[in-house]
């Protein structure tokens, strides 16, 4: 018997709609029995985690969950499938990632329209999430977020439609499964971090993101900083630019011992240092950091899991991003 874990966190997959909008309030169990009969040969384990919707979530709940991912891998389950609300779904899959080092499936899956939708997706992704789960060709391919009959890999997914039912995408990666009706076939494989597994007791510090726009100034990474931002991720013009009183602002707050890590505001391609007049190429010169192509918002998370770990953040940053 092939046993996966269900874990349900909330969401829209588990949500009914009410009279002051749509709350998440239907548990693991009622979300197994609305995927119908299981595959042949499968057994779930439903376990309700939260009900939350995603746009709430805080890094704690983050812990709590990369836990019970690692409890469900620890008591021998073969996969383990995660329920989330699709706002903050790739922020969850990327910090999971981070903490993943196992062979063994962790997808996690959603829906946008409610569990009470004359039409809902929900029960459609769950079916596919867990025969991704369950899929001996899902092995090795990290955390997947499962969704609209593809699953794509936990780095560089983004959500990228607000409300169509393909609701996500991987810029400049593309998908890693194909699932539909129980098959599940391997598109592609995705890069692995070869850095050890971050442990989720660790509490993530904080870090904020701030975006770059025509006459941004830096009142905002200081107000970051005086919030408690042990490091910034700044979400640039184009290939990783800032406006000059910015980056020059950057050099101020490197020297201070805060990290400043540049990512772009495009949603896909890489930052690199090229240009001056304030551009990627001073930006290096002030000490910023460069996040690759990593959305700002699963870069975020990587800085704060830096941090966490402790020792030099560049020195860290190097080694996950290569
Ligand atoms: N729109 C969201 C969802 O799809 C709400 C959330 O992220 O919880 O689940």
């Amino acid at each position: 018997m092939t046993r996966i874990r269900l874990l349900a966190t909330g969401g829209t997959i588990a949500s009914r709609s009410g009279s002051d909008g749509r709350t998440a309030s239907v548990p693991a169990a009622e979300l197994l029995v609305s995927v119908g009969p299981l595959p042949p040969g499968v057994s779930v384990e439903a376990v309700d985690v939260a009900s939350t919707l995603s746009f709430a979530m805080r890094s704690p709940d983050l812990q709590a969950l990369g836990a019970q991912v690692a409890a469900a891998l620890d008591d021998g389950c073969d996969g383990v499938v995660v329920t989330h609300g699709t706002d903050s779904m790739e922020e969850t899959a990327f910090y999971l990632d981070r903490c993943h080092r196992d062979e063994r499936p962790v997808v996690l899956t959603g829906a946008q329209r409610p569990y009470d939708d004359p039409a809902p997706d929900g029960p459609l992704n769950l079916a596919a999430a867990l025969s991704a789960a369950a899929a001996p060709t899902a092995r090795g391919c990290g955390v997947l977020v499962c969704f609209d009959g593809v699953a794509w890999p936990a780095r560089g997914v983004q959500k990228v439609d607000t409300l169509a039912s393909a609701a996500f995408g991987a810029p400049g990666r593309g998908p890693v499964l194909h699932v539909s009706g129980g098959s599940v076939r391997r598109l592609a494989v995705p890069e692995r971090p070869a850095s050890p597994a971050l442990d989720p007791g660790l509490p993530l510090p904080r870090v904020d993101v701030v975006v770059m726009y025509q006459g941004a100034d830096a009142a905002l990474l200081h107000a970051a900083v005086a919030a408690g931002a042990a490091g910034l991720v700044v979400a640039a013009f184009g290939a990783g630019n800032c406006p000059p009183a910015v980056t020059d602002a950057v050099g101020g707050l490197v020297a201070s011992g805060v990290p400043v890590l540049i990512c772009s505001r495009v949603g896909s391609g890489p930052v690199e240092a090229l240009y001056g007049g304030g551009g990627g190429a001073q930006l290096r010169q002030a000490g910023a950091l460069f996040g690759g192509d990593l959305s700002p918002w699963q870069a975020r998370l990587l800085l704060s899991a830096a941090l966490a770990v402790g020792g030099p953040p560049a020195e860290t940053l190097h080694e996950w991003l290569t």
